[in-house]
């Protein structure tokens, strides 16, 4: 062998030896297939409650060497993801190719890193007083994975804002500042000086008493109270003069007052004089005391014929004679059934009453008006001659019966109060001295009453109450 063979030899077995070495090679890694996934084995993290997007996980099987022509593989999933619940989540793809196997996973943690939202309530006609403490409207707070938390909302006042401040169980945090608006929108409050009616004989003078004015913010603003409205002192009518006060920031308030210009009223009843006694039977009850403020503020005493129809209000009868007007009795129990069956049983229920009204006023009433009126005839189904019998045992007695001749018709057909306002006028007019028949016990009625007395004062009447001088009305007994 010559030098060129023997290298030829060494270079030939070199190659051999590197071939084996590949081949050996090829052998050891075991299957000359494999496969590959379009992803390598990951970790993700996904927010509590959010929507879990699945990857598209494909895999190909092909020859380790050499032909490598690609196969796409069937790929089967273990396991899945449960955003509703915190923790690790793991899925698992396996693709097999040719008796080989091969998998990936991938893990999910499903984590809250939201925190909790707050909503704050905003009414945006609500301010605040610059003079007083913001009112809370109110607020909310909702987490993604605890719910409603509103309750661990920690609430810390400043100046001029409200902090709120939350934290989720997983530590997440959220606060929100409320930006308080300070303005000013409540009205002065203007008070008159002296009374809210102020009648005023015709011809004679009107004292103007002012009105003073506060405000919750400027304090006394009574040096901004301005008077509108006119009058005429020589012409009997009812005129309202307004006040109003306005504070810094431009908010008014206001309030009226009612110059009632009137005939002079006469203190006793002359013939020609134009009189109303105004009278109100069957309480009292729960309209008695707005009554009695009403005829108050026009300064009009009336006459209440009572009873013990409604004990809960008895002590109103005292009031009624307090305030000057003329208690007198109609009957404790108001039951024709009872009552006029017999004098005694009669004289019986009206001691009854009387000793009430001695309770409440101290004083023993001799003016009496009979249930239905002294002209009733359903008395007679009860007992004849009942009525004539009682007109003369009162009398004899010393009481004072009386009757009416206007009606207002509210114990009738009329249940309004324009109504009664009509009927009861248009009864006075007819008449020199009026006996007005009203019911306490009828809030229609009651509400009659202003226009009445506006109307009454303004027209010339005098309105008294009744005492035993006063001219009884009798009408026809009929039983
Ligand atoms: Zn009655």
């Amino acid at each position: 062998m010559n030098k060129k063979q023997k290298r030829t030899i060494i270079v030939l077995s070199s190659v051999l030896l590197f071939v084996v070495c590949i081949l050996l090679l090829v052998l050891s890694r075991g299957s000359k297939y494999v496969i590959d996934f379009n992803s390598k084995s990951i970790t993700r993290t996904i927010e509590y409650g959010d929507t879990f997007l699945e990857p598209n996980i494909t895999a190909v099987g092909h020859r380790r060497l050499f032909y490598r022509k690609k196969e796409k593989l069937k790929v089967t999933k273990e396991g899945s993801v449960d955003t509703g619940t915190i923790g690790k989540n793991k899925i698992k793809y396996t693709a097999t190719y040719k008796g080989v196997t091969s998998s990936i996973t991938i893990t999910v943690n499903v984590t809250d890193t939201t925190p909790p939202e707050i909503n704050l309530v905003s009414n945006p006609d609500s301010f605040t007083s610059p003079v007083g403490e913001y009112v809370e409207e109110g607020y909310s707070a909702f987490d993604n994975h605890d719910g409603d938390v509103t309750a661990n909302v920690v609430r810390t006042p400043g100046d001029g804002i409200v902090t709120y401040s939350v934290e989720d169980s997983f530590g997440n945090k959220e606060s929100v500042v409320r930006k308080i608006v300070y303005k000013d929108v409540v009205p002065p409050t203007v008070t008159l000086t002296g009374d809210v009616t102020v009648p005023v004989e015709v011809g004679t003078e009107y004292n103007e008493q002012g009105a003073t004015a506060t405000d919750d913010v400027d304090g006394d603003i009574t040096d901004t109270v301005k008077v509108d409205g006119t009058y005429d002192i020589n012409t009997p009518g009812v005129y309202t003069l307004t006040y109003t006060a306005t504070d810094k920031s431009g908010n008014v308030g206001s309030t009226q007052r009612i110059v009632l210009v009137h005939k002079k009223q006469v203190a006793a009843v002359n013939p020609g004089d134009h009189v109303v006694y105004l009278t109100f039977d069957d309480g009292p009850y729960k309209y008695t005391e707005q009554l009695l403020d009403l005829l108050d503020k026009y300064n009009v005493k009336v006459t209440f014929f009572v009873t013990n129809q409604y004990p809960d209000y008895q002590n109103l009868i005292a009031e009624e004679a307090k305030r000057g007007h003329t208690v007198a009795i109609h009957s404790y129990s108001h039951n024709y059934a009872s009552i006029y069956t017999s004098v005694d049983a009669y004289m019986a229920d009206l001691n009854q009453m009387s000793d009430i009204v001695v309770a409440q006023t101290g004083k023993r009433p001799t003016i009496v008006r009979f249930p239905g009126g002294s002209s009733n005839t359903v008395s007679a189904k009860y007992c004849s001659g009942i009525m004539t019998a009682l007109a003369n045992t009162l009398t004899a007695n010393g009481y004072y019966y009386c009757d009416w001749n206007v009606s207002s018709g509210d114990a009738g057909g009329t249940i309004a109060t324009e109504q009664v306002v009509a009927n009861v006028t248009s009864g006075i007019a007819g008449h020199d001295v009026s006996i007005v028949l009203q019911h306490d016990i009828k809030d229609f009625s009651v509400n009659a009453v202003e226009q009445i007395l506006q109307w009454g004062l303004t027209n010339g009447y005098t309105f008294l109450p009744m005492s035993e001088s006063t001219p009884m009305e009798h009408q026809h007994i009929n039983n």
